[in-house]
């Protein structure tokens, strides 16, 4: 009964994203985990700095498009 609980459980591990990389975020110098490993030449950000950044990123390039 304990074995089938054992199975399942690294089943359950592996679909979840591990963010285990540790950055420094460039922006506000956050710490914070990512789940793809840091170049170390392109200068990294924190989730919510890179959502700011992937959204003003696409309002220019709407605005651009649209004059
Ligand atoms: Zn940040």
């Amino acid at each position: 009964m304990g074995s089938m609980y054992m199975k399942r459980l690294p089943r359950k591990n592996f679909r979840l994203r591990k963010k285990k990389h540790k950055i420094i975020c460039e922006r506000c110098g956050k710490e914070d985990f990512v789940d793809f490993v840091p170049k170390g030449t392109a200068p990294v950000f924190c989730e919510g700095c890179y959502r700011n950044m992937r959204k003003q990123e696409k309002r220019l390039k709407r605005t651009e498009s649209n004059s």
